[in-house]
């Protein structure tokens, strides 16, 4: 079975064909600067291996309309499609599950616009332009809240008027959460262990950042919140702030709350701290002696121990901690500077097994840490693939 994964982002789309035999790629893709006069598309058939070939392709991408037409044209060059598997960024508190499309799913969607407006409507034009441009062929939609849907009452509301979650649904949803799926499993796996039996605190540093407590295998809880600003330093996203920040900067400087909404996604986080927000570039100036660019680092990796102390707690018994995503699967140094001295939490990491580049699952602590530390790839094309082919086998809905 080819199952094709989108993921439409609010400016880019990524897509993936797979064949689900073996899990292997047949096809990927991405659309850059959807909706500017300088946008960029880029195909590869068979990624990655001695049969690449790859199409490359500049100019307007006008809508995510038009971003599709492009990446159904050359995915049909790559082989059938029997079901589409699509990323979907907010499903409220609607999706515990991931979820076959027909007209009531996209309804809800489109209800939840409110809750993600960069990113729910791209998702939304992804799924509707699957069923036109590829009919007859099953969607299934696959949520980024919807892995922190078991965490308690306690742990998801806030402590603000209730009415606040009874009309207007202000609670913690999380997101990442296809990727601390497919991290916390792949960790039980390598571990010998049963998930359900398995706790682990999850670690997904990108360009967006969140933890989440995996408990028995079930998310209980997660640094995000009603949006993805919450909770750790980002690249551009400030993470946890006073809320009280918002009115005392509006009123001194005159901003609206809109400008205000922008300057914590936008401007703030490491770019707030130091000015740049990848990285690399962090490193590269650190590593000249620049004091603002070390603070970054600092303040990125203090915020994610203290996350780590307070979810340990929360599990009450961790077997493991795992890193992913960007920065996650490739910075030795953040992770040292945040695994450093974690007796308490009897972590041990292994400075020689941290250092080696790796593209692969691999264990960074020593032998005898009593919790393990493992670096762990994400890869959420494949679990949203998985879980497509799963919805349609639970349903006995035979794809094309
Ligand atoms: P996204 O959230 O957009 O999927 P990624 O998971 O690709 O992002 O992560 C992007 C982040 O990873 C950037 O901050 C980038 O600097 C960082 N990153 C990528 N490679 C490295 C590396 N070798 N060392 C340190 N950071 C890296």
């Amino acid at each position: 079975m080819n199952i094709l994964v989108i993921n439409a982002g609010s400016s880019s789309l990524k897509y993936q064909l797979l064949n689900m035999k073996d899990e292997t790629i047949m096809a990927s893709g991405l659309v850059e600067r959807i909706g500017e006069l300088t946008g960029k598309m880029i195909h590869k058939t068979f990624p990655d291996t001695k049969r690449e070939v790859k199409v490359e392709q500049d100019g307007e991408v006008k809508d995510h309309r038009a971003a599709m037409h492009f990446v159904v044209d050359m995915v049909k060059t790559a082989g059938a499609v029997d079901a589409i598997g699509h990323r979907a960024v907010h499903g409220g508190d609607y999706f515990k599950e991931p979820i076959l499309v027909d007209d009531s799913v996209k309804d809800i969607i489109r209800k939840t616009i409110p809750l993600a407006p960069l990113h729910n409507p791209s998702g939304l034009t992804g799924v509707e332009m699957a069923q036109e441009l590829i009919p007859n062929t099953p969607n299934v939609v696959v949520f980024d809240t919807a892995f922190h849907q078991t965490m308690p009452e306690k742990a998801f509301l806030y402590a603000v008027p209730r009415k606040l979650y009874t009309e207007l649904k202000v609670r913690r949803y999380g997101f990442h959460g296809t990727s601390h799926k497919y991290v916390a499993g792949k960790a039980a796996l390598l571990m010998n262990k049963k998930l359900e039996e398995t706790n682990v605190i999850t670690i997904h540093l990108g360009n967006g950042c969140s933890m989440a407590a995996v408990k028995n295998g079930l998310c209980v809880d997660t640094s995000m919140g009603l949006t993805p600003l919450a909770g750790l330093i980002m690249g551009t996203r400030s993470g946890d702030v006073d809320p009280a920040v918002l009115a005392y900067v509006a009123e001194q400087k005159g901003l609206s709350i809109q400008q205000i909404d922008t300057l914590l996604n936008k401007d703030s986080g490491l770019k707030g701290i130091c000015g740049m927000n990848d990285m690399r570039d962090i490193h590269a100036k650190a590593d000249q002696g620049d004091d603002l660019a070390r603070l970054a680092l600092d303040m990125f990796s203090y915020c994610i121990r203290k996350y780590l102390g307070a979810y340990a707690v929360v599990l009450g018994r961790l077997d493991a901690v795992v890193f992913t995503a960007g920065i996650g699967e490739n910075d030795d140094i953040v992770r040292s500077m945040i695994l450093s001295d974690l007796d308490c939490l009897g972590i041990e990491l292994d400075a020689g097994k941290n250092m080696e580049r790796s593209r692969q699952d691999r264990v960074i602590s020593t032998d005898k840490s009593r919790v393990q530390a493992w670096v762990i790839p994400t890869n959420e094309e494949v679990q949203i693939a998985r879980e497509t082919v799963a919805v349609l086998t639970s349903m006995d809905q035979d794809p094309k």
